[in-house]
Parts: C-alpha cells; structure tokens; sequence
C-alpha cells in the first residue's frame, strides 16, 4: 500500500558521531552510515530517528559507508540511548520574502549560513524558533500530528489573510486561522507572534489579530507583540520602526485582551516584548505577569525572568567583594539592566558597571545583545584595566563559539585585559 510517506523527497540521514562503548558502537555503527528506515518506515530527518527509536525494540535497516546494508533487530534495556549522533539537518528554507526580513538586514561578507531563510517547523518544535507554516507540505501537516509535535511557535502577524500575504510578500500563504484550528482540533497547541510594522498590521489589524487569535481558545496558548527590528541594510523605502506612541498603541491593545484573558481564563495571555515597553516608554509589567514565561526567549518578560532567577539564587552566589564586573551587552539589554543590576551587586558584593556596545556590523538601530560583533566587543573593553570581569552574553555567539563576525571566542580573550566568562542569566557565571 502506498502511504504518504512515499511522497517525500529522499533524504540521506547519516550518522556522525557513535559514542564509544554505547549501544550503537557495540552493533557496530559508525560515522557516515545511513540510517536507512525502522520498522520498514523510511526516515528522512531527526524527528522520525527520535520518534521511531522511542521504543525498547524496533527494526533498524542502515547502510555502512563500506555500502553493505544491515538489518538490526535492536532490544535495548529500558531507556539506554544509542549514543548516535546525527549530522546536522537540512533547514527547510523559507518561502516568504518579507521586507523587514533579518537576512535583508544583513551586510554582504558575512558567513553563509547567516544568509538562510529558514523557516523549519521542526526546529520550531525543538528549539522554540518561529516558523510561519507557509512551507508545510502535506506529509509534514501528518507528521505534525502524528508525532505530537506541540506547542510549535508560530509568526502569525496579522489573520486577515490579504495583510499576511503582504506582509510574507507570499500570495500562497494560506489562511492562518483555519489552519492552526486545523491543528488545534488534532491537539496541537500554539505560541504565536506578531511583529509590529507600523500602519501594515497595527491599529485596527492588531485588534482584529488579537481578537481572532483569542477566538482560537485553547489552541492559541499565548501571543506576543514584537517591535520590528532592522538594520542600516533593512528596506527602508519600504518599512520602518515604530515610534513611541505607536509602541504605546500596540500596548494598549496588549493590555486590552490580557485584562481580559486575566478575567475569562485566569492568566493574560497576551503580552507585549520587553522592547515595546522601552519604544513606548512604559514601565514592564511585574515578574508574575508572565507566569511560567513562555515567550522569554523571544525578548518577553526576559528582564523579570533575569530578576527572578537571581534573586531565587541569591544564597548560592559568590561572594565577589570588591571586584568590578562589567555587564557587557547590547544597548537595548543595557536601558533595562539598570532594573537587575542592584539585585546582582547586593547578592555579590561585586561593582558592576554596564557597558552598552554599539552594533559596529549592522548599525545602532540593532540593539540586540545576540548580534554583537566580537570587534565591537573588543573595541569596548581592551583598555578597561580596572574590571576584574567581563560578563558577555551568551546568545552572542554559536555553538562554534564565533561571534556574528566570525571572531571566535578565545580570540576575543586573548585581547581583553580581564576574565572573561559568557552568561545567559548571571547565575550561571557568577
Ligand atoms: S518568514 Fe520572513 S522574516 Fe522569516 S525568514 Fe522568511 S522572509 Fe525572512
């Protein structure tokens, strides 16, 4: 029988690494063999490794690089893992051409890899980025389902499907709501996002968003508005930043439908990032606001997320009298560092100064901590012989340890006069 599966396009999974002295070693698999099927069922990525090896037994059909193909009929105790290494998966590249699109916002010179539009349900699922669900193809709507991949986090933008479609720049983009009410009836659960364009999807479209959105009940489990963030290198002609009292529109919207998910459903629901509260001038709401903070990773709640992890780790903290530490970020992170920087120094002892970098790749306008260049970093603390410690943000560089200008890490110390540790929230440094 022909099932949907057959339909996809075929794709090698190779192994990269085996673990010494695991399960996988021990049968004899090794770097650059593919893993051809389980159970009979083709695999064509991770998520059909991760969710077809889930059980104590299954039928493992490979092809050792030699090209001998095996058959392993693999029992395993309860919870012992392979110790398979995958290479990493091919990104599903985007189908939208959005104006204020990151990769439009990027000077030329720059890694390869920075130049991708992805736009991968699965690495919404795994690592919690937005996907826009433009690019599904049936047996990924079926994958979807089938394993359970919820919550995924979702770039909405706007409902009004005429909005949407300009904003993608993508006539094919289907109708988002039916179709998260699609997945909605089959369990899946979702995040959304709106990023705010000015006088494109905020004023009435917000509304509309929001109110469709809420609509969606259950399925929808919380919404974020997001001030659009370009570069020197964005199109301009064709859009722009929010002003303050835009930003203060979108947040009386915000606050309109979390007041009223805070009475029906007992949690707001909706919120409003960290940004659009400094755009608009507008202190952030208290830690308890965000709950389990959801969306902290997308720039909401995360300066109460910060407060609330140090004050909960206050006891464990080093004492740091009498040593300068530099809190080095992006100038957005460093308007609102103030607000965590007394809670730090009284549980440490420590004096901390906050040194706010400049984008020295893609202009001032990009204030994020995550897109620093390791030069700009340089360039602010190579003369600071009086800070005993450098804190940088983690999120600065990849797991190669290379800043967004290829400067690797350990390159970036070497020039700096003081310690020099990444952080993602201080407690892990300090
Ligand atoms: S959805 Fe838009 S912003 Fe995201 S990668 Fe695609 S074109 Fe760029």
């Amino acid at each position: 029988m022909r099932n949907r599966f057959n339909y996809r396009a075929t794709v090698v999974l190779r192994i990269q690494e085996v673990a010494p002295n695991s399960l996988g070693a021990e049968l004899g698999l090794q770097a650059g063999t593919e893993l051809l099927s389980v159970n009979g069922r083709p695999l064509e990525d991770f998520l059909d490794w991760e969710f077809l090896t889930a059980d104590d037994a299954f039928l493992l059909h490979a092809r050792l690089p030699g090209g001998d193909e095996l058959e392993y009929d693999i029992e395993r105790p309860e919870g012992l893992p392979l110790g398979v290494t995958l290479e990493p998966p091919r990104i599903r590249r985007c189908a939208n051409h959005c104006d204020f699109c990151f990769v439009d916002g990027n000077p030329t010179g720059m890694r390869q890899a920075l130049y991708i539009r992805d736009d991968d349900y699965r690495l919404s699922f795994r690592y919690g980025n937005f996907a826009t669900l433009t690019n599904l193809k049936p047996w990924d709507e079926a994958r979807i389902v089938e394993y359970r991949l919820s919550p995924l986090y979702v770039s909405v933008h706007a409902t009004d499907p005429v909005v949407r479609r300009w904003l993608l720049r993508n006539p094919e983009a289907p109708e988002i709501v039916p179709q998260l009410r699609r997945f909605g009836d089959q369990g899946i659960r979702f995040h959304a996002q709106v990023v705010l364009i000015p006088g494109v999807n905020d004023g009435a479209q917000l509304e509309r968003t929001l109110r469709d959105l809420y609509g969606l009940g259950p399925i929808v489990v919380s919404v974020s508005v997001v001030p659009v963030a370009l570069t020197e290198f964005s199109k301009h002609r064709l859009v722009r930043s929010p002003r303050a009292d835009e930003c203060r529109a979108a947040l009386a919207a915000v606050d309109q439908w979390a007041t009223h998910a805070v009475a029906e459903r007992g949690h707001p629901w909706c919120f409003g990032a960290d940004d659009l509260y400094l755009l608009a001038e507008v202190p952030l709401p208290l830690a308890e606001w965000y709950g389990d903070f959801e969306q902290r990773e997308n720039g909401v709640g995360a300066v109460r997320y910060l407060q609330t992890r140090i004050a909960a780790a206050r006891a464990g903290l080093a004492d740091w009298n009498g040593k300068k530490i530099a809190v080095t970020t992006g100038t957005a992170m460093a308007a609102l560092m103030p607000q965590v920087v007394p809670g730090l120094a009284a549980a440490t002892g420590a004096d901390f100064e906050i040194v706010a970098v400049e984008n020295s790749v893609f202009g001032p306008s990009v204030t994020t901590a995550g897109l620093l260049p390791g030069e700009a970093i340089v360039r602010a603390l190579a003369t600071r012989r009086d800070v005993d410690l450098a804190l940088l943000p983690a999120e600065s560089v990849n797991d190669d340890l290379r800043f967004i200008d290829d400067m690797e890490a350990h390159a970036l110390a070497a020039r700096l006069p003081m310690d020099v540790r990444f952080s993602y929230d201080f407690v892990d440094a300090l």
